[in-house]
């Protein structure tokens, strides 16, 4: 993965300025966290103070992550809900008066390909299930629109460069929905552990898991989810272990558990466990499962310190501390961090801490596709991604 080093940072705006001295700062006085302040907090910039041309989007899939998103939405300074893709009449005409969004910038599924002719919106934003996010992309693609998919961002690897070739073909930014790339207690860990603080990394536990309920759901269709658990949560592990130790795996070995053969039948993973190897000889072992509730934490460990999180991946408020005290930042909505900071990398040319392109979510469905090959076979399988 490419995590952009604090001297990379090229942007030359003042909040950029800001923000590099500020990490700078960080990196070479070894400053300890107790000393990080709501009002030194680099991240707070990317809020309501930002300015600069607004990202227009319309949300494809109204449920109840979109819901989410439109409601993030309203706090956002640099992107605005203005148009809705769905199938159901009725829904189009709630979030019509809910969010003001005008008759010409309402689509279904049919006619959705004449949102090219529309200039009012730049994006779409897909929380369609993950079987159709591949279709999706390729003829918002086609139609000129900025694509912004859900994660999983497809259901195989194979799909999603599908996905990266075709958004590079129409000249459109395709970005994936990684919230967690723009926390700010997640950002935080990830640049003590960019400037060394952690001394050498050597490894990471990410455990990622609910308990699912409605067993009629789309989540347990194989055709609409691609799988189970690991395409719907464990991916947080995944691409946790990747952003928290700052390296791609070489291999991978996975064991797969199933207590409830009915519900997770063939094709949809109820627990499994599985382990990456990484260039540096950092090990991540990590459990992704439907079965459990409240299994949301990460730990990363280096020969000179730790950092822990507990939830890292919920909607927060994320909690967590290193061996240098709490995490202090101050929580914001992720999906309003999220869609202001894809606006600044559409508008500003802005490089993100994590990136969260489509060549990005490639990587975790290459090794997706890996942990699922390595459960059929039992055998150790090696990664290039
Ligand atoms: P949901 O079931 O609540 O919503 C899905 C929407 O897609 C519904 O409005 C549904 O009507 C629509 N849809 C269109 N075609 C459909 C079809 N053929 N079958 C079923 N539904 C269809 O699901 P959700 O929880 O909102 O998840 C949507 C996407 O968002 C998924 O990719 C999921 O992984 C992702 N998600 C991400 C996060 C996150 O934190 N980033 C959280 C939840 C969900």
């Amino acid at each position: 993965m490419d995590l952009v080093p604090l001297s990379e940072i090229t942007n030359t705006n003042t909040r950029m300025e800001t923000r590099r001295k500020f990490l700078g700062k960080v990196a070479v006085s070894a400053v300890g966290l107790p000393l990080i302040t709501p009002f030194s907090n680099p991240f707070a910039t990317f809020g309501p103070a930002a300015d600069g041309p607004v990202l227009r989007v319309a949300i494809m899939g109204l449920g109840s992550y979109g819901t989410r998103v439109a409601e993030a939405m309203k706090d956002c300074t640099r992107a605005k809900l203005v148009g809705v893709i769905s199938g159901t009449p009725s829904k189009v005409k709630t979030w019509q008066q809910q969010y003001g969004i005008p008759e010409n910038n309402c689509y279904n599924y049919e006619n959705y390909d004449a949102i090219k002719n529309n200039p009012d919106i730049d994006a779409v934003y897909m929380t369609t299930p993950n079987g159709l996010h591949c279709e999706g992309a390729k003829r918002v693609a086609a139609a000129g629109k900025h694509v912004i998919s859900e994660k999983p961002m497809a259901v195989n690897a194979a799909e999603a460069q599908q996905m990266v070739e075709a958004c590079k073909a129409a000249g459109v930014h395709l970005m994936v929905g990684y919230r967690m790339h723009f926390e700010p207690k997640t950002l935080r860990v990830v640049q003590m552990r960019q400037a060394g603080e952690f001394g050498k990394v050597h490894f990471f536990q990410g455990q990622s898991g609910f308990r699912i309920g409605d067993p009629n759901q789309w989540r347990l269709n194989p055709k609409l989810s691609g799988g189970g658990a690991m395409m719907d949560i464990g991916i947080y592990s995944i691409n946790g272990a990747r952003y928290m130790i700052g390296e791609e795996p070489i291999w991978v070995t996975a064991q797969e558990t199933k207590t409830d053969p009915v519900k997770f039948k063939e094709g949809i993973d109820e627990t499994i466990q599985f382990q990456l190897g990484f260039p540096s000889g950092a090990v991540a072992s990590c459990l992704s499962t439907y079965a459990i509730n409240y299994l949301d934490r990460f730990y990363l460990v280096g020969t000179d310190g730790f950092a822990e999180m507990q939830p890292s991946t919920g909607y927060g408020p994320i909690k967590g501390r290193t061996n240098k005290g709490e995490l202090t930042d101050p929580h914001s909505t992720h999906q309003t961090l999220q869609m202001d900071g894809m606006a600044r990398i559409i508008f500003d040319g802005e490089k993100p801490v994590v990136p969260v392109d489509g060549e990005e979510g490639v990587r975790d469905m290459k090794i997706i596709d890996a942990i699922y090959q390595a459960v059929k076979t039992g055998q150790k399988v090696a990664l290039n991604v």
